[in-house]
């Protein structure tokens, strides 16, 4: 996607050959606008996939995933990082590293907002080596419902997730391919002919 690679070349910051900040417009500060336009093309992206829920992962995920589930009508769940007093409901849950925080979390939604009968989107900010994207698969699996695609905003196809995904089966389609972010540079997988003009 043109705009959001511009966006991440005009205002991410490479933190080192493994990390992109992008505080500025998705991970603190929110674009409302190139929101809109992420959430527009997931929704022309899996038209076809029959989506009945969209699941994500607190926080970053959530503004993608809710601009997507506006476009394409249906209701967004998001994972929760810490037990809440409120979510009292039987849970679906998983066990998540994260290594940009260097912490385990073990993730849940409640088992009463998604079930057999629905295709699932998974909606995730980040995809690089898949822990959040495959505890999502997990839970959403244990539901006994179909996980119909992943959607990423930002994958950084140089770590394993990409692969760990596709090795099971799973549609993933991201906006933004990140080949290597060597040197401070963001460099682009392009695939697409329109892209390279
Ligand atoms: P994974 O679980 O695929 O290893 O990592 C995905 C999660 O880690 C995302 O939900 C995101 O929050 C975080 N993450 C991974 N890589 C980056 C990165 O380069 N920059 C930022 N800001 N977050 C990242």
């Amino acid at each position: 996607m043109r705009l959001l690679e511009e966006k991440i070349s005009k205002d991410g910051r490479v933190l080192s050959e493994n990390v992109l900040k992008v505080d500025s417009f998705l991970n603190h500060r929110i674009d409302p606008q190139l929101m809109l336009e992420i959430g527009k093309e997931f929704a022309r992206i899996f038209a076809g996939e029959e989506i009945t829920k969209i699941v994500t992962i607190e926080s970053s995920g959530i503004a993608p995933a809710v601009m997507a589930g506006l476009q394409m009508n249906v209701p967004v769940i998001f994972a929760r990082k810490r037990k809440s007093l409120t979510l009292v409901d039987d849970l679906l849950t998983a066990t998540v590293y994260s290594f940009t925080k260097n912490e385990t979390n073990e993730i849940s939604i409640s088992n009463k907002y998604v079930d057999k009968s629905d295709r699932v989107l998974i909606i995730d900010d980040f995809l690089a080596n898949g822990e959040a994207a495959l505890g999502l698969v997990k839970m959403v699996q244990q539901s006994g419902a179909k996980v119909a695609g992943i959607g990423i905003v930002i994958e950084k196809s140089f770590q394993q997730g990409a692969k760990k995904l596709h090795d099971l089966g799973i549609r993933v389609e991201s906006l933004a391919r990140i080949a290597s972010l060597a040197n401070g540079e963001v460099t682009y997988i392009k695939e697409n002919v329109e892209e390279l003009i």
